[in-house]
């Protein structure tokens, strides 16, 4: 779909009624200009709900395949909050913005693709396939889904954490550790997570220092092995990080002292962005991210999942190939079904 295009005085006037009652909800007005485009047709082949990188890239294998897609994007993807985007060919260094505009312009030249911009909130399986409504009020069908939602990270608990997060707090060496590297670090991590990451990390800086904010729970042996490797641990409780913009400088505990630093690894807890996987009964794995098969076929028929919500290599790159992937599977899937109908 294009998003800007004529319309007749009647559409014109009928979103004048929408003017006012899009005061009193969460999106913009052109969210509503946007979605009037679309009241025809509320029946799709395909509904792909998330519409950054894993989305945009099965929208784009399923509108090059004819196929009447609809994506529904609330528009905050786990990166956001990040500079510039690392280790994409093509798009190394590239604001993470920028990439998902130029997916999006390039998906919608294909008058088979639509774009929402709202919330989806619940979703029901029926007779012909799903059906799934939106925080606007809204409702919409589709014979198959794709889940491309992504994953919340939930910040800890530390003053300053969030605003360094994804800026100088950073959850992977190979999408930000060249730009870091030889720079004195911390880990945040405790137990076998801070062992892994410190083994790691040190590939890009020997200048490490693990922070187990309480008491370390790392095995005599992992300690032995760090320290063998002129890694310290720190057992402070952690207030606050003190930064510029998002740049960290120095890290702040309870006691009052303080230890400056240039960069920090923490691989925060994460929880589903999107619920509606499971309220359709797709399993999840042990680690939380919904269950798929090579095809990116989840464990209810007819529902596909791809990028960061199902698999923890997070990176522009796995979601791209991901969401390429679950375009094709569908589109084979949906040809055979029709030519064993007619
Ligand atoms: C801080 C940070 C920095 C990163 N840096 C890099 C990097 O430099 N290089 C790299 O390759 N990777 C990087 N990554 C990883 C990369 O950002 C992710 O792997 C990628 O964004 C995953 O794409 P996705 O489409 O699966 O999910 P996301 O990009 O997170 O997008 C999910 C989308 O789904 C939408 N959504 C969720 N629920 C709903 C719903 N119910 N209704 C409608 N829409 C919904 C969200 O609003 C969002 O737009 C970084 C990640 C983080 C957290």
């Amino acid at each position: 779909m294009t998003e800007t295009k004529k319309i007749s005085r009647r559409e014109l006037i009928k979103q004048g009624g929408l003017i006012l009652s899009a005061l009193a909800l969460p999106f913009p007005l052109t969210t509503f200009l946007k979605f009037n485009e679309m009241t025809d047709n509320k029946n799709f082949d395909v509904i792909i709900v998330g519409g950054s990188y894993a989305g945009l890239s099965a929208a784009m294998s399923l509108g090059r395949a004819l196929r009447n897609v609809l994506v529904i994007d609330s528009g905050l993807p786990c990166n956001r909050q990040t500079p510039h985007s690392h280790n994409f060919i093509t798009q190394d260094g590239e604001k993470p913005g920028v990439i998902a505009e130029k997916a999006k312009k390039q998906v919608l030249q294909y008058d088979t693709v639509k774009f929402l911009t709202d919330l989806a909130v619940n979703g029901k399986k029926t007779d012909k396939g799903f059906e799934i409504s939106t925080q606007s009020g809204q409702l919409f069908s589709a014979k198959k889904l794709v889940f491309a939602t992504g994953l919340k990270d939930i910040m800890l608990n530390i003053d300053g954490f969030s605003e360094c997060w994804g800026i100088s707090v950073l959850h992977c060496p190979y999408c930000h550790g060249y730009e870091v590297k030889n720079q004195k670090t911390g880990i945040f991590a405790n137990g076998y997570g801070a062992f892994h990451l410190a083994r790691l990390i040190r590939n890009w800086t020997k200048d490490l220092t693990i922070f187990t904010n309480g008491k370390s729970e790392l095995t005599a042996e992992q300690t032995d092995e760090i320290k063998r490797h002129n890694i310290s641990i720190v057992e402070k409780e952690i207030t606050s990080l003190k930064h510029k913009d998002g740049v960290v400088e120095e890290i702040i505990f309870a006691d009052n002292s303080t230890f400056e630093l240039k960069a920090i690894y923490s691989r925060p807890p994460f929880e589903q962005h999107c619920k509606i996987p499971e309220l359709l009964g797709c399993e999840l794995t042990e680690q939380g991210l919904v269950k798929i098969d090579a095809l990116q076929k989840t464990t209810v028929d007819n529902i596909f999942a791809c990028g960061d919500n199902t698999n923890p290599l997070r990176s522009v790159p796995y979601a791209v190939s991901a969401g390429s992937i679950a375009g094709v599977a569908i589109n084979n899937a949906m040809t055979e079904e029709e030519f064993l109908e007619k």
